[in-house]
Protein backbone atom coordinates (compact mmCIF):
# COMPACT_ATOMS: atom_id res chain seq x y z
CA UNK A 1 0.00 0.00 0.00
CA UNK A 2 1.66 3.33 -1.17
CA UNK A 3 1.07 7.08 -0.19
CA UNK A 4 -1.20 9.04 -2.51
CA UNK A 5 1.38 9.59 -5.96
CA UNK A 6 1.79 13.29 -6.76
CA UNK A 7 -0.90 13.06 -8.93
CA UNK A 8 -3.78 11.98 -7.05
CA UNK A 9 -2.48 14.42 -4.40
CA UNK A 10 -2.71 17.19 -6.44
CA UNK A 11 -6.30 16.50 -7.23
CA UNK A 12 -7.45 15.27 -3.52
CA UNK A 13 -5.95 18.59 -2.40
CA UNK A 14 -7.83 20.85 -4.40
CA UNK A 15 -11.09 19.13 -3.18
CA UNK A 16 -9.32 19.79 0.64
CA UNK A 17 -8.63 23.69 0.07
CA UNK A 18 -12.00 24.13 -1.53
CA UNK A 19 -13.58 21.82 1.47
CA UNK A 20 -11.70 25.11 3.55
CA UNK A 21 -12.84 27.76 1.96
CA UNK A 22 -16.58 26.99 1.63
CA UNK A 23 -15.92 26.64 5.50
CA UNK A 24 -14.37 30.01 5.81
CA UNK A 25 -16.75 31.17 2.96
CA UNK A 26 -19.94 29.71 5.19
CA UNK A 27 -18.97 30.80 8.56
CA UNK A 28 -20.70 33.81 9.31
CA UNK A 29 -23.93 32.20 8.99
CA UNK A 30 -23.06 29.22 11.73
CA UNK A 31 -23.68 29.58 15.58
CA UNK A 32 -20.50 30.68 16.83
CA UNK A 33 -20.44 28.15 19.41
CA UNK A 34 -22.77 25.08 18.47
CA UNK A 35 -24.56 23.47 21.68
CA UNK A 36 -22.92 20.07 22.46
CA UNK A 37 -23.68 17.14 24.13
CA UNK A 38 -20.52 15.80 25.84
CA UNK A 39 -20.02 12.28 24.28
CA UNK A 40 -22.50 13.10 21.27
CA UNK A 41 -18.76 13.54 18.63
CA UNK A 42 -17.64 10.14 20.31
CA UNK A 43 -20.78 8.18 19.62
CA UNK A 44 -20.75 8.90 16.23
CA UNK A 45 -17.38 8.54 15.37
CA UNK A 46 -16.97 5.75 12.55
CA UNK A 47 -15.35 2.60 13.39
CA UNK A 48 -11.81 2.61 11.77
CA UNK A 49 -12.21 0.84 8.68
CA UNK A 50 -10.23 -2.19 7.88
CA UNK A 51 -9.84 -0.66 3.77
CA UNK A 52 -8.42 2.44 2.65
CA UNK A 53 -11.53 4.70 2.11
CA UNK A 54 -12.07 7.69 -0.32
CA UNK A 55 -11.28 11.11 0.50
CA UNK A 56 -14.81 12.86 0.25
CA UNK A 57 -15.88 10.09 2.72
CA UNK A 58 -14.00 12.06 4.79
CA UNK A 59 -14.97 15.81 4.26
CA UNK A 60 -18.41 14.14 4.41
CA UNK A 61 -17.50 12.85 8.01
CA UNK A 62 -16.11 15.83 8.92
CA UNK A 63 -19.56 18.10 7.38
CA UNK A 64 -21.16 15.45 9.61
CA UNK A 65 -19.17 14.99 12.77
CA UNK A 66 -16.53 18.12 13.12
CA UNK A 67 -17.86 20.99 12.03
CA UNK A 68 -21.07 20.82 13.84
CA UNK A 69 -19.21 20.41 16.91
CA UNK A 70 -16.56 23.39 16.95
CA UNK A 71 -16.17 26.81 18.48
CA UNK A 72 -15.20 28.73 15.37
CA UNK A 73 -12.40 30.81 16.08
CA UNK A 74 -12.38 32.39 12.71
CA UNK A 75 -15.99 33.52 12.79
CA UNK A 76 -16.27 37.33 12.93
CA UNK A 77 -18.53 37.03 15.73
CA UNK A 78 -16.00 35.37 17.74
CA UNK A 79 -14.62 37.81 20.85
CA UNK A 80 -14.19 35.30 23.62
CA UNK A 81 -11.02 34.56 25.16
CA UNK A 82 -8.54 36.39 23.09
CA UNK A 83 -8.11 36.02 18.75
CA UNK A 84 -6.62 33.16 17.80
CA UNK A 85 -6.39 34.19 14.23
CA UNK A 86 -5.59 32.03 11.80
CA UNK A 87 -5.63 33.70 8.55
CA UNK A 88 -5.85 31.95 5.05
CA UNK A 89 -2.23 33.21 4.38
CA UNK A 90 -0.76 31.16 7.54
CA UNK A 91 -2.83 28.36 6.51
CA UNK A 92 -1.18 28.09 3.27
CA UNK A 93 2.00 28.17 4.84
CA UNK A 94 1.31 25.56 7.17
CA UNK A 95 0.53 23.53 3.93
CA UNK A 96 4.07 24.32 2.85
CA UNK A 97 5.62 23.55 5.63
CA UNK A 98 3.37 19.73 5.88
CA UNK A 99 4.31 19.47 2.56
CA UNK A 100 8.20 19.50 3.50
CA UNK A 101 7.66 17.87 6.03
CA UNK A 102 11.41 18.56 7.69
CA UNK A 103 12.44 18.47 11.27
CA UNK A 104 14.36 21.28 12.14
CA UNK A 105 15.45 20.35 15.56
CA UNK A 106 19.43 21.02 14.77
CA UNK A 107 20.42 23.45 12.04
CA UNK A 108 21.95 20.57 10.10
CA UNK A 109 18.63 18.28 9.86
CA UNK A 110 17.43 21.42 7.88
CA UNK A 111 19.34 24.67 7.80
CA UNK A 112 16.70 26.51 5.63
CA UNK A 113 14.21 25.60 8.59
CA UNK A 114 16.61 27.53 11.11
CA UNK A 115 17.96 30.24 9.51
CA UNK A 116 14.47 31.28 7.92
CA UNK A 117 13.09 31.22 11.23
CA UNK A 118 15.95 33.44 12.45
CA UNK A 119 15.81 36.10 9.80
CA UNK A 120 12.22 36.83 10.62
CA UNK A 121 12.54 36.73 14.19
CA UNK A 122 15.79 39.24 13.42
CA UNK A 123 13.22 41.49 10.63
CA UNK A 124 10.12 41.64 13.71
CA UNK A 125 12.51 42.46 16.73
CA UNK A 126 13.31 45.39 14.18
CA UNK A 127 9.77 45.85 13.25
CA UNK A 128 8.60 46.27 16.94
CA UNK A 129 11.02 48.27 17.74
CA UNK A 130 13.04 45.58 20.12
CA UNK A 131 16.45 46.87 21.41
CA UNK A 132 18.90 45.39 18.59
CA UNK A 133 20.65 43.23 21.70
CA UNK A 134 17.54 40.79 21.07
CA UNK A 135 18.71 40.07 17.19
CA UNK A 136 21.70 37.55 16.48
CA UNK A 137 23.75 40.36 15.62
CA UNK A 138 23.22 42.04 18.65
CA UNK A 139 24.30 38.50 20.92
CA UNK A 140 20.79 37.69 21.11
CA UNK A 141 18.38 36.00 19.37
CA UNK A 142 14.33 34.64 18.61
CA UNK A 143 12.72 31.51 18.34
CA UNK A 144 8.96 30.29 17.43
CA UNK A 145 7.87 28.68 20.41
CA UNK A 146 4.75 26.81 20.17
CA UNK A 147 2.95 28.71 22.97
CA UNK A 148 3.71 31.79 25.34
CA UNK A 149 3.43 28.80 28.36
CA UNK A 150 6.26 26.73 26.62
CA UNK A 151 8.04 30.23 26.69
CA UNK A 152 7.65 31.05 29.85
CA UNK A 153 8.72 27.72 30.93
CA UNK A 154 12.08 27.88 29.22
CA UNK A 155 12.70 31.16 30.41
CA UNK A 156 12.42 29.84 33.69
CA UNK A 157 14.94 27.50 33.36
CA UNK A 158 17.66 29.77 31.62
CA UNK A 159 16.59 31.64 34.84
CA UNK A 160 17.17 28.81 37.34
CA UNK A 161 20.39 28.40 35.36
CA UNK A 162 21.75 31.66 35.21
CA UNK A 163 20.73 32.38 39.22
CA UNK A 164 22.48 29.38 40.77
CA UNK A 165 25.71 30.05 38.14
CA UNK A 166 24.51 26.85 36.55
CA UNK A 167 24.77 24.56 40.06
CA UNK A 168 21.38 23.92 38.87
CA UNK A 169 21.78 21.35 36.34
CA UNK A 170 24.01 19.47 38.75
CA UNK A 171 21.67 20.07 41.98
CA UNK A 172 18.16 20.56 40.64
CA UNK A 173 16.32 23.52 42.82
CA UNK A 174 16.65 23.39 46.74
CA UNK A 175 13.47 24.84 47.63
CA UNK A 176 14.36 28.72 47.94
CA UNK A 177 13.92 29.97 44.61
CA UNK A 178 11.14 32.38 44.33
CA UNK A 179 9.10 33.39 41.52
CA UNK A 180 7.05 37.20 41.15
CA UNK A 181 3.95 37.71 39.35
CA UNK A 182 0.68 39.64 40.04
CA UNK A 183 -2.58 38.07 40.65
CA UNK A 184 -3.75 38.78 36.53
CA UNK A 185 -0.64 36.89 35.63
CA UNK A 186 -1.42 34.28 33.23
CA UNK A 187 -1.87 30.80 34.93
CA UNK A 188 0.76 29.59 32.92
CA UNK A 189 3.89 31.30 34.93
CA UNK A 190 1.88 29.39 37.92
CA UNK A 191 2.25 25.97 35.99
CA UNK A 192 5.59 26.87 34.55
CA UNK A 193 6.94 27.37 38.24
CA UNK A 194 5.21 23.90 38.97
CA UNK A 195 7.06 21.88 35.99
CA UNK A 196 10.43 23.38 37.19
CA UNK A 197 9.53 21.55 40.09
CA UNK A 198 9.73 25.14 41.97
CA UNK A 199 6.34 24.37 44.29
CA UNK A 200 3.61 26.79 44.63
CA UNK A 201 5.47 28.06 47.32
CA UNK A 202 7.76 29.64 45.28
CA UNK A 203 5.28 32.27 43.52
CA UNK A 204 5.30 35.29 45.18
CA UNK A 205 1.96 37.24 44.23
CA UNK A 206 3.30 41.19 44.04
CA UNK A 207 0.11 43.69 44.95
CA UNK A 208 -1.00 45.78 42.17
CA UNK A 209 -0.07 49.53 42.10
CA UNK A 210 -3.37 51.57 44.19
CA UNK A 211 -6.10 52.04 41.85
CA UNK A 212 -5.18 49.75 39.12
CA UNK A 213 -4.40 45.87 38.11
CA UNK A 214 -0.89 46.95 36.99
CA UNK A 215 1.92 45.54 38.90
CA UNK A 216 3.81 47.49 41.73
CA UNK A 217 7.30 47.86 41.09
CA UNK A 218 7.77 49.79 44.42
CA UNK A 219 5.93 46.23 46.49
CA UNK A 220 7.95 43.99 44.31
CA UNK A 221 11.51 45.90 44.97
CA UNK A 222 10.26 44.91 48.80
CA UNK A 223 9.64 42.02 48.52
CA UNK A 224 12.97 41.08 46.80
CA UNK A 225 15.07 42.98 49.64
CA UNK A 226 12.75 40.92 52.23
CA UNK A 227 13.33 37.74 50.27
CA UNK A 228 17.20 37.84 50.06
CA UNK A 229 17.26 39.39 53.53
CA UNK A 230 15.65 36.05 54.68
CA UNK A 231 18.44 34.09 52.86
CA UNK A 232 15.26 33.34 49.87
CA UNK A 233 16.24 33.69 45.77
CA UNK A 234 14.70 35.77 43.29
CA UNK A 235 14.90 33.99 40.28
CA UNK A 236 12.26 35.44 37.48
CA UNK A 237 9.85 38.81 37.66
CA UNK A 238 7.14 38.38 34.54
CA UNK A 239 5.78 41.84 34.03
CA UNK A 240 2.67 41.37 32.07
CA UNK A 241 2.01 43.46 28.62
CA UNK A 242 -1.53 43.10 28.85
CA UNK A 243 -2.98 41.05 31.21
CA UNK A 244 -5.27 38.03 30.00
CA UNK A 245 -8.60 39.38 32.06
CA UNK A 246 -8.83 43.12 31.36
CA UNK A 247 -5.25 44.16 29.50
CA UNK A 248 -3.29 45.57 32.00
CA UNK A 249 0.24 46.61 31.26
CA UNK A 250 2.84 46.43 34.46
CA UNK A 251 5.23 48.93 34.45
CA UNK A 252 8.15 47.15 32.55
CA UNK A 253 10.80 49.94 33.10
CA UNK A 254 9.92 50.42 36.83
CA UNK A 255 9.98 46.09 37.37
CA UNK A 256 13.43 45.75 35.62
CA UNK A 257 14.86 48.39 37.64
CA UNK A 258 13.82 46.70 41.06
CA UNK A 259 15.07 43.82 39.70
CA UNK A 260 18.01 44.59 38.48
CA UNK A 261 19.70 44.42 42.08
CA UNK A 262 19.20 41.42 42.31
CA UNK A 263 20.71 39.69 39.24
CA UNK A 264 16.61 38.49 38.95
CA UNK A 265 16.17 37.07 35.28
CA UNK A 266 12.94 39.73 33.83
CA UNK A 267 10.55 37.69 31.47
CA UNK A 268 8.31 39.88 29.57
CA UNK A 269 5.01 38.10 28.64
CA UNK A 270 3.23 40.07 26.01
CA UNK A 271 1.45 37.29 24.73
CA UNK A 272 -2.30 38.81 23.40
CA UNK A 273 -0.45 42.78 22.76
CA UNK A 274 2.92 42.45 22.32
CA UNK A 275 2.15 42.37 18.48
CA UNK A 276 0.68 45.89 18.92
CA UNK A 277 3.83 47.27 18.96
CA UNK A 278 4.40 46.93 15.07
CA UNK A 279 2.28 49.97 14.96
CA UNK A 280 4.31 53.51 16.21
CA UNK A 281 1.46 54.53 18.02
CA UNK A 282 1.41 51.77 20.39
CA UNK A 283 5.18 51.18 20.66
CA UNK A 284 4.61 52.76 24.27
CA UNK A 285 3.51 49.21 25.60
CA UNK A 286 6.66 48.13 25.30
CA UNK A 287 8.79 50.69 27.12
CA UNK A 288 11.10 49.19 29.05
CA UNK A 289 11.33 45.91 27.28
CA UNK A 290 14.86 47.02 26.66
CA UNK A 291 15.57 46.07 29.90
CA UNK A 292 14.40 42.38 30.06
CA UNK A 293 15.70 39.30 29.33
CA UNK A 294 13.68 37.82 27.64
CA UNK A 295 9.97 38.55 25.37
CA UNK A 296 7.78 36.91 24.42
CA UNK A 297 4.41 37.65 22.29
CA UNK A 298 2.10 35.19 20.05
CA UNK A 299 1.62 35.83 16.49
CA UNK A 300 -0.79 32.92 16.94
CA UNK A 301 -3.26 35.35 18.94
CA UNK A 302 -3.31 38.42 16.83
CA UNK A 303 -1.17 38.46 14.42
CA UNK A 304 -2.90 36.61 11.67
CA UNK A 305 -0.77 33.20 11.75
CA UNK A 306 -2.05 29.99 12.54
CA UNK A 307 -1.81 28.01 15.98
CA UNK A 308 1.07 27.24 16.94
CA UNK A 309 3.83 30.53 16.89
CA UNK A 310 4.72 31.85 19.50
CA UNK A 311 7.98 34.29 18.91
CA UNK A 312 10.49 34.47 22.28
CA UNK A 313 13.55 36.46 22.23
CA UNK A 314 16.44 36.59 24.39
CA UNK A 315 19.20 39.15 24.98
CA UNK A 316 21.59 36.16 25.68
CA UNK A 317 21.77 33.65 23.07
CA UNK A 318 23.47 31.55 25.15
CA UNK A 319 21.14 30.87 27.77
CA UNK A 320 18.78 28.90 26.90
CA UNK A 321 21.14 26.11 25.39
CA UNK A 322 23.40 26.61 28.73
CA UNK A 323 20.31 25.79 30.44
CA UNK A 324 18.89 23.27 28.07
CA UNK A 325 21.58 21.70 25.90
CA UNK A 326 21.85 17.58 25.94
CA UNK A 327 24.10 15.98 23.37
CA UNK A 328 23.85 12.19 23.30
CA UNK A 329 25.87 11.26 20.68
CA UNK A 330 23.36 10.63 18.05
CA UNK A 331 23.13 13.80 17.46
CA UNK A 332 26.39 15.18 17.31
CA UNK A 333 27.68 16.73 14.26
CA UNK A 334 30.21 19.00 12.95
CA UNK A 335 28.31 22.04 12.26
CA UNK A 336 27.16 22.04 15.87
CA UNK A 337 30.99 21.06 17.25
CA UNK A 338 31.75 24.32 14.99
CA UNK A 339 29.67 26.73 16.95
CA UNK A 340 28.66 28.56 13.65
CA UNK A 341 25.18 27.43 13.80
CA UNK A 342 21.88 27.72 16.06
CA UNK A 343 20.43 24.09 17.03
CA UNK A 344 16.71 25.35 17.94
CA UNK A 345 16.23 22.24 19.58
CA UNK A 346 18.06 24.04 23.10
CA UNK A 347 15.75 26.64 22.78
CA UNK A 348 13.18 23.76 23.85
CA UNK A 349 11.62 21.23 25.80
CA UNK A 350 11.18 18.74 22.83
CA UNK A 351 13.65 17.63 20.27
CA UNK A 352 12.03 17.33 17.65
CA UNK A 353 10.41 20.77 15.79
CA UNK A 354 8.53 21.94 13.01
CA UNK A 355 9.08 24.44 10.34
CA UNK A 356 6.71 26.99 11.94
CA UNK A 357 8.49 30.12 10.08
CA UNK A 358 6.62 29.48 7.20
CA UNK A 359 3.46 30.07 8.41
CA UNK A 360 4.82 33.06 9.55
CA UNK A 361 6.68 34.24 6.59
CA UNK A 362 3.50 33.37 4.33
CA UNK A 363 1.49 36.16 6.80
CA UNK A 364 4.61 38.75 6.61
CA UNK A 365 4.66 38.11 2.69
CA UNK A 366 0.88 38.07 2.10
CA UNK A 367 -0.21 41.13 4.14
CA UNK A 368 2.94 42.92 4.24
CA UNK A 369 3.89 44.70 7.42
CA UNK A 370 1.72 48.01 6.24
CA UNK A 371 -1.23 44.89 6.13
CA UNK A 372 -0.14 43.44 8.95
CA UNK A 373 -0.75 47.42 11.04
CA UNK A 374 -3.96 48.17 9.00
CA UNK A 375 -5.71 44.62 10.61
CA UNK A 376 -4.23 45.83 14.15
CA UNK A 377 -5.34 49.57 13.94
CA UNK A 378 -9.04 48.45 12.50
CA UNK A 379 -9.69 46.66 16.19
CA UNK A 380 -7.95 49.08 18.16
CA UNK A 381 -10.65 51.61 16.12
CA UNK A 382 -13.31 49.40 16.73
CA UNK A 383 -12.87 48.86 20.07
CA UNK A 384 -12.69 52.46 20.78
CA UNK A 385 -16.06 53.39 19.31
CA UNK A 386 -17.32 50.24 21.37
CA UNK A 387 -15.94 51.88 24.74
CA UNK A 388 -17.90 55.16 24.27
CA UNK A 389 -20.79 53.79 23.61
CA UNK A 390 -20.44 51.71 26.64
CA UNK A 391 -19.48 54.98 28.56
CA UNK A 392 -22.15 56.88 27.19
CA UNK A 393 -25.44 53.99 27.63
CA UNK A 394 -27.32 54.21 30.99
CA UNK A 395 -27.13 51.30 32.98
CA UNK A 396 -23.22 49.78 30.65
CA UNK A 397 -20.23 50.18 33.20
CA UNK A 398 -16.74 50.18 31.99
CA UNK A 399 -14.70 47.86 33.55
CA UNK A 400 -11.35 48.71 33.04
CA UNK A 401 -9.79 51.26 31.03
CA UNK A 402 -9.85 49.61 27.26
CA UNK A 403 -6.78 48.34 26.04
CA UNK A 404 -6.35 48.07 23.29
CA UNK A 405 -8.87 45.57 20.96
CA UNK A 406 -10.12 44.84 24.50
CA UNK A 407 -13.12 46.01 25.91
CA UNK A 408 -14.44 45.13 29.64
CA UNK A 409 -17.84 45.98 30.87
CA UNK A 410 -20.67 45.48 33.32
CA UNK A 411 -24.13 46.21 34.15
CA UNK A 412 -24.41 48.56 36.79
CA UNK A 413 -27.36 46.26 38.12
CA UNK A 414 -24.71 43.57 39.13
CA UNK A 415 -23.39 40.56 38.51
CA UNK A 416 -26.58 38.21 38.01
CA UNK A 417 -27.70 40.69 35.32
CA UNK A 418 -24.67 41.22 33.68
CA UNK A 419 -23.99 37.44 33.62
CA UNK A 420 -27.83 36.99 32.40
CA UNK A 421 -26.50 39.14 29.30
CA UNK A 422 -23.44 37.06 28.53
CA UNK A 423 -25.28 33.87 28.35
CA UNK A 424 -28.19 35.43 25.90
CA UNK A 425 -25.35 36.86 23.54
CA UNK A 426 -23.72 33.37 23.43
CA UNK A 427 -27.39 31.54 23.25
CA UNK A 428 -28.10 33.61 20.76
CA UNK A 429 -24.88 31.89 18.56
CA UNK A 430 -24.34 35.10 16.64
CA UNK A 431 -21.29 35.84 19.20
CA UNK A 432 -18.79 34.59 21.58
CA UNK A 433 -18.54 36.04 25.05
CA UNK A 434 -15.90 35.42 27.63
CA UNK A 435 -15.88 36.94 31.23
CA UNK A 436 -13.64 37.80 34.05
CA UNK A 437 -13.96 38.98 37.59
CA UNK A 438 -12.36 42.83 38.29
CA UNK A 439 -12.64 43.76 41.97
CA UNK A 440 -14.83 40.71 42.82
CA UNK A 441 -17.17 41.90 40.61
CA UNK A 442 -18.27 39.70 37.19
CA UNK A 443 -17.09 41.43 33.94
CA UNK A 444 -18.27 40.58 30.13
CA UNK A 445 -15.05 40.83 28.09
CA UNK A 446 -14.96 41.58 24.50
CA UNK A 447 -11.89 40.90 22.58
CA UNK A 448 -12.16 42.31 19.16
CA UNK A 449 -9.17 40.49 16.84
CA UNK A 450 -10.73 37.85 14.59
CA UNK A 451 -9.47 38.02 11.13
CA UNK A 452 -13.21 38.19 10.07
CA UNK A 453 -14.26 40.92 12.51
CA UNK A 454 -15.87 44.09 10.95
CA UNK A 455 -17.70 46.92 11.98
CA UNK A 456 -21.33 45.12 11.04
CA UNK A 457 -20.36 42.70 13.37
CA UNK A 458 -19.34 44.79 16.41
CA UNK A 459 -22.10 47.04 15.59
CA UNK A 460 -24.36 43.65 15.67
CA UNK A 461 -23.07 42.66 19.02
CA UNK A 462 -23.68 46.03 20.25
CA UNK A 463 -27.45 45.86 19.29
CA UNK A 464 -27.43 42.28 21.39
CA UNK A 465 -25.59 43.93 24.30
CA UNK A 466 -28.05 46.83 24.68
CA UNK A 467 -31.21 44.87 23.53
CA UNK A 468 -30.44 41.73 25.72
CA UNK A 469 -29.63 43.49 29.29
CA UNK A 470 -32.60 41.52 31.32
CA UNK A 471 -34.11 45.12 32.10
CA UNK A 472 -34.30 45.96 28.82
CA UNK A 473 -33.06 49.02 26.80
C1 LIG B 1 -2.90 33.71 26.07
C2 LIG B 1 -1.88 34.12 27.04
C3 LIG B 1 -0.86 33.24 27.43
C4 LIG B 1 -0.80 31.80 27.01
O1 LIG B 1 -0.70 31.71 25.65
P1 LIG B 1 -0.32 30.34 24.93
O2 LIG B 1 0.50 30.80 23.77
O3 LIG B 1 -1.62 29.71 24.54
O4 LIG B 1 0.45 29.50 25.88
C5 LIG B 1 0.11 33.72 28.28
N1 LIG B 1 0.10 34.99 28.71
C6 LIG B 1 -0.87 35.86 28.37
C7 LIG B 1 -0.83 37.26 28.88
C8 LIG B 1 -1.90 35.44 27.53
O5 LIG B 1 -2.88 36.30 27.20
Amino acid sequence: MSDLDPEEFRRLGYAVVDWVAAYRAGLGGQPVRPPVEPGSVRDRMPALPESPQPLPALLGELDRTVVPAVTHWQHPGFFGYFPANASLHSVLGDLLSGGLGVQGMLWSTSPAATEVEQSLLDGLAGALGLDPAFTWAGGGGGTIADSASSAALVALLAALHRGSGGAWRETGVDGTERVYVTAETHSSLAKAVRVAGLGARALRIVPPAPGTLAMSADALADMLAADVAAGLRPVLVCPTVGTTGTGAVDPVRAVAVAAAPHGVWVHVDAAWAGVAGLCPEHRGLLDGVEFADSFCTDAHKWLMTAFDASLLWVRDAAALPAALSITPEYLRDSATDSGAVVDYRDWQVPLGRRFRALKLWAVVHGFGLEGLRAHLRAHVALAAELESRVVAEPGFVLAAPRSLSLVCLRLAAGDGPTRALLERVNASGTALLTHTVVDGRYVIRVAIGSVATQREHVDALWDALRTGRPDGP
